[in-house]
């Protein structure tokens, strides 16, 4: 069983939606289509890693980039609820990576396959403690930063999310059930890279944490 800290308690976790194409400029350099709607992916807890701890990239990939996020966590099971109502269903936050192998993600799209092989190896989901909800005045204007051997390589704005985090529960709930103990990985600004044996990474997201962790 996989659990998360909120505020000192020990929370298990369900499952990790990911939203794919969630900022304009990101969806740029990856050179994607602006989806019509969210894309959504999903990682399972064995994916989890506390900060401190290192992540190890599977040696089927030569690609494997960084993605910092901001984690949303479900504190009360949500089904088909309204953009309004969505964040009542929230009870924290805390900084994510979406660790992706790039180029198997890559080959897996050409395909038409699934990308579960590129982003839910074990270590791929760096998460930071979280922080309860209340504490977070906006979460629509929170900068995030990423750092890679002290170098930024990503810096962004919740706020140029293309689809906010109230829409974006509201649409994964219509399609399934998010439960309490659920994650949700809401997007990654510009500026993914690949990281390397040895590479140190520091992300932080104002008011909610910073996560460090290194590759082995
Ligand atoms: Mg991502």
């Amino acid at each position: 069983m996989h659990t998360v800290n909120l505020d000192g308690t020990n929370i298990p976790v369900g499952k990790i939606v990911g939203i794919g194409r969630n900022y304009a400029e990101h969806i740029k350099e990856l050179g994607n289509q602006v989806p019509d709607k969210p894309v959504i992916f999903m990682k399972p807890a064995n994916t989890i890693i506390a900060s401190g701890e290192k992540i190890v990239i599977p040696p089927y990939s030569n690609d494997c980039h960084h993605e910092i996020e901001l984690a949303v966590l479900i504190g009360k099971d949500a089904k088909g609820v309204s953009a309004e109502e969505a964040l009542d269903h929230v009870i924290g936050y805390a900084v994510a990576l979406d660790l992706t192998l790039r180029d198997v993600q890559n080959t897996q799209k050409k395909k038409g396959l699934p990308w579960e092989i590129a982003k839910a190896f074990d270590t791929s989901c760096p998460l930071s403690a979280f922080v309860p909800a209340k504490q977070i005045a906006d979460p629509q204007k929170l900068q995030l930063k990423l750092t890679v051997n002290g170098q930024t390589r990503q810096d962004g704005n919740t706020s140029d999310m293309m689809r906010t985090i109230a829409e974006l529960i509201s649409k994964v709930s219509s399609y399934f059930t998010l439960e309490e103990g659920d994650i949700l990985l809401t997007g990654t600004p510009a500026g993914v890279g690949r990281i390397c044996s040895g590479d140190k990474l520091e992300a932080s997201i104002e008011q909610v944490g910073t996560l460090q962790v290194s590759v082995v």
